[in-house]
């Protein structure tokens, strides 16, 4: 969580840091600060909420320098507030620090050095590092030095930016388990936590790796380990374009995000589906055939909405390539003793590939001998580099907090993966044909259901003002029903659950009444006369039903008060049509509810703290 964004270079530095700020906005945002070094000495200016506030403070007592650091907060330690909004300074004034992550043991620094009279500003785990550098720079002088002896001293993780009144033009950088990349320009230089706050100055950027650091001054660049070893970096493109960050005509990215489907799953199935010989080509897995021929367990693993999709996953994995699947939440996976056995692939799903969760479990799974394929979006990210092959999503970057274009595409490309697999298995190659021909059409489908904004938004203000939904579904639409729970929950702050239809009356039942809106994702598919039973239930206790159906059905509106209807595909691909109109509905509701769409309460986009 959280954004860093540093320059160093001939510029004023306050807009570029302002302006990197607001693309990585989305990462985080309860406070935001800068810090600069003017006439030898650190200023900062930190303000509590979103980063327009800072501004504001800016415009009144401006930070004039050709370098500094900047900060958009996701409170792990210590609530939102001014003090403890990044930069934070150590006691002596001269250092100032931004940093994404967690000091895990900062409660052990902060009572050394309380101990030894040096006395803490904030509530944050972020000052304990800062002081520690400062502590050892009074002693020795030595910034780099200073920085290096204290990180090997501290425990977590972090992606900082450092900077020293006494040596103005420089910036500090270093990462461990937080993303940090350095945009290389002509004399100038841009640190921060992804490409987004790059991108409109170079697209030459270095992907720094764990425990690397990176000095930038007098315009050159030096990295190394943080043992001081000298490491030649590879300056790397940047595959983003400023277009594809702006958010248009669009009142927010979400709704962008969404519109942009049919469009983003044509990029995603671009060149990978083989009509002909009814093969799909993934070329990030082509070095990995044997194993995928050996493959005899598929353990797919991730967080929040990647978790729904590798839910599909499991389904598809099962049923297209005859193959054991199972999804595990990665937090859950780590701290287990996972059972890997010879022949398990394991498949992480990470739209920003920084999950911290996510790229934990990979480590520790790879640890114990299992092959480990990324389904991640963001180009050249932390597990898309740890992971021994993957498939990129290819859907741009999604900057709504709540993901919408990421889940459609992992659930694509897992489809892929399921069919690609099971060619070599039973697997018939009539059965792939009409899958990758039926995928093919997808984002056509995928527009028709867009079409229908207006009718899901007039549905979602007739139960706007119900507290609690249900979200039911079978199947491959049971995870489709999880998701539309979630959307509604992250973005709208209503409480809604999705589970599997017939478990329902199991428990959950004794929740319906007439004020509850139970939304059944009810396509044609071989569950579709047990759901249909599942919505008599509902109906006798007078839930008011939401169906999402197939185009063509006429049972299901005498049973339900609203019905949704989707256009026809193959049910084992129908996840990608019907989560459409739970997307819309969730977003509609949240802007009925007047809640900030795209940065909901509490949340960030990328989570890169465990
Ligand atoms: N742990 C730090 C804090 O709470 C940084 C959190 C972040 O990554 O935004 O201030």
């Amino acid at each position: 969580m959280c954004g860093i964004v540093g320059y160093v270079g001939s510029k004023s530095a306050d807009n570029i840091l302002l302006n990197g700020l607001k693309r990585l906005e989305y990462r985080g945002y309860d406070s935001a600060g800068m810090a600069i070094v003017e006439d030898g000495h650190i200023s900062t200016r930190r303000a509590k909420g979103r980063v327009t506030e800072l501004e504001q403070i800016l415009a009144e007592q401006p930070l004039k320098s050709t370098m500094g650091i900047a900060h958009t907060r996701w409170a792990t330690h210590g609530k939102p507030s001014v003090k403890n909004a990044h930069p934070h300074v150590d006691a002596s004034g001269r250092l100032a620090l931004v940093h994404n992550g967690i000091i895990e043991n900062h409660r052990s620094i902060r009572s050394l050095l309380e101990g030894k009279g040096i006395a803490f500003q904030s509530d944050t785990d972020t000052e304990s590092l800062v002081q520690l550098i400062g502590y050892f720079y009074k002693e020795s002088g030595d910034l780099t030095g200073s920085l290096q002896r204290a990180l090997r001293d501290v425990q977590g993780t972090f992606g900082i930016a450092l900077i020293c009144a006494d040596q103005p033009g420089r910036i500090i950088g270093a990462r461990r388990g937080s993303p940090l990349i350095v945009g290389v320009g002509d004399g100038e230089f841009v640190i921060a936590s992804d490409g987004s706050a790059i991108v409109e100055h170079t697209s030459q950027v270095i992907f720094l790796k764990d425990n690397e650091m990176v000095e930038l001054s007098d315009g050159r660049y030096e990295i190394s380990t943080m043992d001081a070893e000298p490491i030649q970096a590879q300056v790397d493109t940047l595959e983003l374009t400023l277009e594809e960050i702006e958010i248009g005509s669009h009142e927010h990215y979400m709704h962008k995000e969404i519109f942009e489907q049919p469009q983003s799953l044509a990029n995603c199935l671009a060149g990978r589906l083989d009509l002909q010989a009814g093969e799909v080509v993934l070329g990030g897995l082509s070095e990995v055939q044997r194993e995928i021929a050996n493959c005899k367990r598929v353990l797919l693993f991730a967080c929040g909405t990647a978790w729904h999709a590798g839910l599909v996953g499991e389904y598809l994995f099962e049923e297209l390539s005859f193959t054991p699947a199972e999804v595990e939440y990665s937090s859950e996976l780590r701290y287990r003793n996972p059972i890997i056995e010879e022949g398990t692939i394991g498949i992480v799903l990470s739209q920003s590939g920084e999950t911290a969760d996510s790229l934990a479990a990979l480590r520790e799974i790879k640890r114990k001998g299992a092959t480990v394929f990324g389904i991640v979006n963001v180009v050249g990210s932390s597990i898309a580099r740890e992971t021994d092959a993957g498939v990129y999503l290819h859907v741009g970057p999604e900057i709504g907090v709540a993901s919408t274009k990421a889940f459609t595409a992992q659930v694509a490309v897992l489809t892929m993966m399921a069919i690609d697999m099971g060619r070599r298995r039973y697997l018939s190659h009539a059965r792939a044909e009409e899958l990758l021909k039926e995928l093919h059409q997808i984002p056509g489908k995928v527009e028709k259901v867009l079409a229908l904004e207006d009718q899901i938004r007039k549905i979602t203000a007739k139960y706007v003002d119900r507290n609690n939904w249900l979200y039911l579904g079978r199947g491959v639409n049971y995870p489709v029903a999880l998701e539309g729970a979630l959307k509604l929950k992250e973005i709208s702050y209503i409480h809604a659950e999705g589970m599997p239809a017939a478990e329902m009356k199991h428990g959950p039942i004794a929740l319906i009444d007439e004020d509850m809106p139970v939304v059944v994702v009810a396509p044609k598919d071989h569950t579709y006369d047990k759901v249909l039973s599942n919505i008599e239930e509902v109906h006798t206790r007078q839930g008011r039903i939401i169906a999402i159906a197939t185009e063509g059905d006429t049972r299901l509106s005498e049973l339900a008060e609203e019905v949704i209807y989707v256009p026809q595909t193959s049910p084992l691909l129908s996840p990608l049509v019907t989560t459409i109109p739970l997307q819309l509905m969730a977003y509609h509701a949240a802007l009925m509810r007047g809640q900030n769409v795209d940065k909901p309460r509490n949340l960030a986009k990328s989570v890169t703290v465990e």
